[in-house]
């Protein structure tokens, strides 16, 4: 059992459905956040602020100025530094009895097994592909959650996959993605400056959720949710698991 700082986490302690056995289960938490950018950069706060007991942050890139409209982690004096050691530093300062790991270097598909077998659950804090291919791959063998979050413009998606049995994977969401396909990043598309900070709040909420086992029985575990900030406009799409899907349609055998 943990050392629970009961006033530290008083408002997690006296929700209901969290309490200190949930606060307990936070503190037990192993999380891998893929990406320290505009997304990572909430969801590291936030999970950290919640108690998670080892959160993981890999992302090769450097701070740069044009980051800090949106990667609130980072301040001017942290402009070449690589992003994930601001990470830790910053984040170590909110840590209580907590570990904050960085690796300053890129998920790819050689080191994604042994990365994400030290985690419980992983969020794609990426804004590439390539890289939820991967997680999609790793976390589905391994049999772990994970959390998908993109931004465009004014726009925001968010899924969780828990890879249980029936439940869709990402190729079962976007069968026409292969590691062929290129994504606008926000250098390029641009992008509002709190809409990562809103889908990155729901990507921790989620793995919250996960961790605290209040999805049970939620059917939006299978639901894309598509949000348009300019106009409020939440959807959610059900998915359906895809038995012919190239990724997870080998299982159904
Ligand atoms: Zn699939």
């Amino acid at each position: 059992m943990n050392n629970i700082n009961y006033s530290r986490y008083e408002q997690h302690i006296e929700l209901p459905k969290v309490g200190l056995e949930g606060q307990e289960k936070i503190h037990s938490a192993r999380v891998l956040i893929v990406g320290s950018g505009g997304l990572g950069n909430p969801v590291a706060l936030y999970l950290t602020a919640s108690g998670i007991g080892k959160i993981g942050i890999i992302d090769a890139d450097r701070v740069e100025e044009s980051n800090l409209q949106r990667q609130i982690l980072f301040s001017n004096e942290d402009v070449t530094h690589t992003k994930v050691s601001v990470a830790k530093s910053k984040l170590d300062l909110m840590a209580s009895n907590q570990k904050i790991v960085a690796y300053p270097y890129f998920l790819d598909k050689k080191n994604a097994a042994s990365i994400i077998g030290d985690y419980d659950l992983v969020i794609d804090a990426t804004d590439n592909h390539i890289a939820r291919l991967i997680i999609n791959k790793v976390c589905l063998t391994q049999k772990k959650p994970w959390i998908y979050g993109s931004v465009y413009h004014f726009e925001g998606q968010v899924m969780t996959f828990n890879n249980e049995e029936d439940s869709p994977c990402f190729t079962c969401v976007f069968s026409d993605i292969n590691e062929d396909s290129t994504l606008p990043t926000c250098k390029s598309a641009g992008i509002l400056s709190p809409v990562p900070g809103i889908v990155g709040c729901m990507q921790a909420n989620e793995a919250l959720k996960i961790i605290l086992n209040l999805n049970s029985g939620n059917k939006h575990m299978h639901e894309l949710c598509l949000i348009d900030f300019l106009n409020n406009d939440f959807k959610k799409i059900n998915i359906l698991k895809n038995t012919l899907c190239n990724t997870c349609g080998m299982n159904e055998a």
